[in-house]
């Protein structure tokens, strides 16, 4: 690339807060030739506040993969084209991958401005443990997905933090009741950097309870955390889901035997669990 090239610039915005908009952020967002916007009358409102010009086009995740050609000939005549989303970081469950990865392999600059992120901000005041952590995304609406993260979640040793919008918010955390036990701590962020910002904090039972108080605790925007299981928790854990699933399909011995050798754990151990799980029905059937 010759250094005419523009930069792609990947620019946060606030998430609630329009005090949150950092000034290199304005700067980039009033010196870049174009701005590509998810929702260009939302951003508009941001532009508009700040006495920003800058032109907007609309950059959602139904048009990404049409848009990206054009978007990487207007960087090799030398436009800076700066990227955002509706709130906090681009790319973090908003669109601009297929932009991002496409401008790094043709070689063009692509730049941050760092700023708002929910999870972060979420995270930062939750008290959890943050020193390891894991973010899963918005919590699946389909059943099966949603049990298989919920199950992962189960036997995860560290942080998870998730996504979740204000219709199924009740709906995963009764959901999460039944997986996690009294011992998880679980911590919401509600309208975080918003006039009505809450955290809950308890286990899954205590925060359900808490958000059926009052339908305004149900309104907004959720960032869901879940305390990790300890760690010898999730090994146990881990080891009753990969027998449950071998014994499934296989007799006793044999389902043992592999998954002691996965786990590592000793096989008289898994062989006695594997009885406990109550499908000794078939031991000797190898
Ligand atoms: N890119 C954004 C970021 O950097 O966090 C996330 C966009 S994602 C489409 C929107 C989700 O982020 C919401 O459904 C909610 O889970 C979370 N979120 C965004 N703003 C929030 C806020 N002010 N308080 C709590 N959660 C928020």
């Amino acid at each position: 690339m010759n250094s005419k090239t523009g930069v792609l610039h990947v620019v946060a915005t606030p998430i609630g807060n329009l005090g949150d908009l950092s000034s290199r952020a304005r700067e980039t967002l009033q010196q870049a030739d174009l701005v590509l916007a998810e929702d260009t009358r939302r951003t508009g409102v941001l532009m508009r506040h700040f006495n920003l010009g800058t032109p907007l086009s609309s950059f959602h995740d139904h048009n990404e993969r049409q848009q990206v050609p054009e978007v990487l000939r207007r960087l090799s005549a030398g436009e800076n084209i700066a990227l955002v989303s509706d709130a906090g970081t681009p790319l973090i469950s908003d669109p601009g991958y297929t932009l991002v990865s496409a401008a790094r392999e043709q070689g063009f600059t692509v730049s941050p401005v760092p700023g708002p992120c929910a999870l972060v901000a979420a995270l930062s005041a939750s008290g959890l443990p943050v020193d390891r952590f894991v973010f899963e995304g918005f919590v699946p609406a389909r059943k099966g997905a949603r049990q298989a993260l919920l199950d992962r979640v189960a036997v995860e040793e560290r942080t998870v933090v998730l996504y979740e919008s204000s219709h199924r918010i009740l709906e995963t955390l009764e959901d999460m009741s039944s997986v996690l036990g009294p011992d998880r701590a679980v911590v919401i962020g509600r309208e975080i950097s918003k006039r009505f910002e809450t955290f809950y904090r308890g286990d899954a039972v205590d925060v359900l309870e808490q958000l059926r108080a009052g339908t305004e605790h149900q309104y907004g925007e959720f960032v869901v955390m879940v305390e990790g299981a300890p760690a010898q928790d999730a090994d146990e854990a881990m080891l009753r889901k990969l027998l449950q699933l071998l014994l499934d399909e296989l007799p006793v011995k044999t389902a043992s035997r592999i998954a002691a050798a996965w786990s590592g754990a000793g096989r008289n151990r898994v062989y006695a669990l594997a009885l406990d799980l109550g499908k000794n029905n078939d031991p000797d059937s190898e």
